[in-house]
């Protein structure tokens, strides 16, 4: 069933630690079962995406994306006969590297790090947690996922160059991931783009006109959900239109990646590897459309008045807890106490703030930083 550019589980490089083979599941989909078993995943939960829960509990956060963003990966892996079960581990995996308090989190942590000469990155953070942090199995650290599957998180967003990053050499940096991986980027970005033009509207922080007015394919498909349904409610037709622009991205992104990977005339996963482009891409008019949803987001949600005060409110617990803890290590628990023996403390404290969910950052903050 799988075509040939698909990766195979029998051509993977295998898992740091050896492991007897499985009798009924083979290395790609115990690697997703592993991610869906771990801490890491389950903190997800109470993780924010864009919203935090002091509006609504309808809103996503970033458990409920990722899996929006395994649920279009598995659509478009199927038809195009990738390695849905690769593609469905890396899917999930894909956010667990990142903080609590979304991007301005992410900032925070960053900007606290660039103070000691150091940065913080989510997708190598992801990469610590898979290959050290989580602790369930005897026989090894971490969760000994597969090497295509660890290539994936270092690979789905962005491009790490060897002289910068001589820890991932053995990522084969000059290569391209596999397809089930170069997918992911690309699905995460319709995910959050349709999903955050929801969950905007909900908040009543974006309305219908001013969607339409600013963004062309969203107007397109609102004229013609009205047509289609024209007695029913507007949060209906509001639906009815986004499902069409996410249907419209999903299925230009299958057909077009189609056409450029027959184009390429790659035969094999190690064909993928070699080309000197990433072959999963939107055509030409839709990736139009793409930035132009992403620019509205920019615009007028990301930065709103009504998010400004979480994100300042999360940054400053961030940088009070990352002060806090790098003046009084006594405060860390014990196993990261023994960790600073090992590594800068700045990056232990990095790592324990960066495993936080929102609330129980917000609780350690009302513990050691309380006013007063
Ligand atoms: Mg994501």
């Amino acid at each position: 069933m799988l075509a040939p550019y698909a990766f195979r589980p029998e051509e993977s490089r295998g898992r740091r630690y050896p492991e007897p083979r499985h009798r009924y599941r083979d290395d790609f989909q115990r690697d997703r079962d592993r991610v869906v078993h771990s801490r890491a995943f389950r903190r997800l939960e109470d993780k924010t995406q864009v919203f935090t829960r002091r509006y609504s509990d309808h809103f996503r956060n970033r458990l409920t994306h990722t899996i929006e963003v395994s649920q279009v990966s598995r659509t478009i892996a199927a038809v195009l006969g990738l390695n849905e079960d690769l593609v469905e581990a890396l899917a999930l995996v894909h956010d667990v590297g990142h903080p609590p308090f979304g991007h301005a989190g992410e900032h925070a942590l960053d900007i606290a790090m660039q103070a000691h000469g150091d940065r913080f990155d989510h997708n190598l953070h992801a990469l610590r947690i898979v290959e050290r942090f989580e602790q369930r199995y005897a026989d090894f650290p971490g969760l000994n996922l597969t090497f295509e599957v660890r290539e994936g998180i270092i690979k789905h967003s962005r491009d790490y160059a060897a002289k910068d990053f001589p820890q991932l050499a053995e990522y084969v940096l000059d290569q391209r991931p596999p397809l089930e991986a170069q997918l992911i980027d690309l699905t995460d970005e319709i995910a959050y783009n349709t999903a955050d033009l929801d969950d905007g509207l909900e908040a009543r922080i974006l309305e219908i006109d001013q969607i339409r007015e600013a963004v062309p394919v969203f107007a397109r498909s609102y004229a013609e959900a009205e047509r289609a349904h024209s007695s029913a409610a507007e949060k209906l037709k509001f639906n009815e239109a986004l499902k069409l622009v996410l249907d419209r991205l999903v299925s230009d992104l299958l057909e077009n990646s189609r056409n450029v990977i027959l184009n390429a005339g790659v035969d094999s996963a190690d064909d993928v590897r070699r080309c000197p482009r990433r072959l999963f891409a939107f055509s030409p008019e839709v990736e139009a459309e793409r930035r132009q949803i992403k620019d509205f987001l920019y615009q007028n949600l990301y930065f709103s008045p009504m998010l400004r005060q979480d994100k300042e409110q999360g940054e400053q617990i961030i940088s009070d807890l990352f002060q806090y803890f790098m003046d009084s290590r006594g405060s860390l628990p014990e196993s990261y106490q023994e960790k600073a023996r090992h590594e800068p403390l700045h990056r232990i404290v990095c790592d324990y703030l960066a495993g936080m969910t929102d609330s129980y950052i917000q609780d350690q903050h009302r513990h050691f930083c309380a006013a007063g």
